[in-house]
């Protein structure tokens, strides 16, 4: 198999429209979060021919709106899950190590003990399984058991009144966006037709075996009759509508679980480390993220629009109230920079369906020949989803074909990072940028980051600030229009980078900028450009408007 080029671009998409139409794949993948770019590249690596198909952008959906943690699930054990604790520790030290340790990071967390004996003994023994159930692999520190003094010198905001003592442990983040984008341009490395902006409408049959499916081109408006052997459908909340909308009866349903964060400024908590609370329900994560801090979740029941879930003002006040019942100074709302919410595809399993299996959290179901889904699970496992998705639909191509190769498949940008990583007074003096920018660039490229910066060797306003108070810079901006398939202003603020959460204008000063760049790299004309900023401002004022009243009810109760 030929190496093909990772850069997706525009015209990239046009050669990638055009090849969706006239070769019969292996597989059609439906579903461009995580767990589709999973299998992309899962099938591709096996030496398939595989399309896949997106709807709006990659990670669009839950994949962009998680807590961005790549963890065991420490709440798990509680319900004695121990397999599935153990194969997500797994999952963590190989993206640590391996797989993309320029994009996964290891991070500290401590949990506050409220109780001096009893609370210890309990917790401190689910830490020493959770540290046992990685089992040899060990690129994350052992935890530890820390007293009330070192508590307080390594998180000064954590109150002393109610916190008797506490344990540090280990865990892992990610940019969940960067991160499915990353894995795209991977899939696509290795041969696999990727394009978004393309819906799938129906598929096609057969008789009763599918045989590829009617894809709508949402730029061109056109309809592309793309053939396939086997369809596997991984579109998370949106399962149940596509299933019903393509005749199909799933042995599953996915119920939808609305979850919400909030972003802080740094300086609103003291803390050399992430903080979990447990609350009444589950628990709640104060994360470090740059210069920011990221706290949630919320757990409800949702019904409404699937597309646009929004943090209401109750999320907030929740959020708010379970982190100030361990902090000192308080949380304010009005700190509040930006919120997010995604929807948990949670799926519950039809006990007679002769055609499912419930893998632990995740489910793969085959309700008609040469059709597969796959849904639930948690981000963390995705590779194991997506080798789990593939099995099922080799057996629909008739054929042998290699076992998964994705264990030992490094995504792009991985080769070579620590090398780099140790010449970065090197490379800040080589494009005169500051040490920190130079480690933020290989924190999101990795090796990538010559390709980035080629430009700037004729234009030296890309290594200018893209916009105040942040580390990103210009090229960035520019390098998402040109390998990794931005075509919207939403795109280059909330996924590509997370400006979108992250300043307090949510971005709205650079849209402009953004958009002359939209026009000359993504062929993007004047009325497009506008539409596609005014459409951002929209979603920005909506998520706004529930925030503003979270503060209004604040300051009518105090
Ligand atoms: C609040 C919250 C916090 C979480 N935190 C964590 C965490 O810290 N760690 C962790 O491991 N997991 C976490 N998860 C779980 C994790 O985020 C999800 O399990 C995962 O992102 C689901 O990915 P997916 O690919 O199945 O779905 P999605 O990301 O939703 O992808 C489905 C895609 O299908 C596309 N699509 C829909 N219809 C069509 C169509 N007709 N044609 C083409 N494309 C279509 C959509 O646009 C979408 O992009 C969290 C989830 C939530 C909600």
């Amino acid at each position: 198999m030929s190496i093909s080029n990772s850069s997706l671009n525009i015209a990239a998409r046009g050669s990638a429209i055009t090849a969706l139409g006239e070769s019969e794949f292996d597989i059609l993948v439906i579903g461009g979060g995580i767990n589709g770019v999973g299998i992309a590249l899962d099938a591709a690596s096996r030496g398939l021919s595989v399309a896949l198909v997106e709807s709006g952008d990659f990670a669009s959906g839950t994949s962009s709106k998680s807590s961005k943690l790549i963890h065991g699930g420490l709440r798990y054990l509680e319900q004695y899950d121990f397999r599935l604790v153990r194969e997500a520790l797994y999952e963590r030290e190989l993206m640590v190590t391996t797989l993309s340790p320029h994009l996964v990071k290891p991070v500290s967390f401590l949990y506050p003990l409220h109780e001096k004996l009893i609370e210890r003994t309990y917790v401190g023994a689910g830490m020493a399984l959770y540290d046992a159930l990685r089992g040899f692999k060990r690129a994350l520190p052992w935890h530890k058991h820390l007293t009330q003094k070192k508590v307080s010198e390594i998180a000064p905001s954590l109150r002393l009144d109610v916190i008797t003592g506490g344990f540090q442990y280990f865990d892992a983040q990610v940019d969940d966006a960067r991160h499915t984008m990353s894995i795209a341009r991977t899939a696509a490395k290795y041969g696999a037709v990727i394009t978004t902006r393309t819906r799938c409408e129906e598929v096609i049959k057969n008789g009763k075996r599918v045989v590829g499916a009617k894809i709508r081109d949402l730029i061109s408006d056109e309809v592309i009759e793309v053939r396939a052997k086997a369809t596997i459908m991984a579109s998370g909340v949106w399962s149940d509508q596509l299933h019903e909308k393509f005749g199909l009866k799933a042995g599953y349903s996915v119920r939808m679980s609305k979850g919400s964060h909030i972003v802080v400024p740094k300086s609103a908590i003291n803390s050399q480390s992430g903080v979990i609370i447990k609350t009444d329900l589950s628990v709640l994560f104060i994360i470090p993220w740059g210069e920011q801090w990221i706290v949630g979740t919320t757990d409800t029941d949702y019904q409404e629009s699937k597309e646009e879930p929004l943090a209401s003002s109750d999320d907030v006040s929740y959020i708010i109230n379970q982190a100030n019942r361990v902090l000192e100074p308080k949380l304010r709302r009005d700190q509040v920079i930006g919120v997010f919410a995604g929807l948990r595809p949670l799926v519950s399993t039809d006990p007679d369906s002769p055609t499912t299996k419930l893998s632990r959290e995740h489910v793969v179901d085959s309700p008609t020949p040469g059709f597969v889904s796959i849904a639930g699970g948690k981000y963390t496992t995705y590779r194991v989803m997506a080798e789990d998705a593939v099995d099922e639909a080799v057996n629909h191509l008739r054929r042998i074909v290699p076992d998964s190769t994705t264990e030992n498949l490094a995504i792009i940008g991985a080769e070579g990072y620590s090398v780099l990583i140790n010449k970065i007074p090197k490379l800040a003096t080589e494009y005169g940028l500051a040490e920190d920018t130079i480690r933020h660039l290989l924190d999101r490229y990795g090796s990538l980051f010559d390709e980035l910066l080629a430009p700037a060797k004729d234009d030296s306003t890309l290594l200018e600030p893209l916009i105040e108070g942040l580390p990103y810079i210009k090229a960035e901006a520019l390098y998402a229009i040109t390998h990794e398939a931005a075509l919207s202003i939403d795109d280059l603020l909330s996924r590509r980078t997370r400006i979108a959460f992250e300043a307090s204008d949510s971005g709205l000063s650079i849209t402009s900028y953004l958009g002359e760049l939209l026009g000359k790299y993504a062929g993007l004309e004047k009325k497009e450009i506008a539409k596609s900023i005014n459409e951002y401002e929209q979603i920005i004022l909506r998520q706004r408007k529930n925030l503003e009243r979270a503060i209004q009810i604040e300051s009518k109760v105090s």
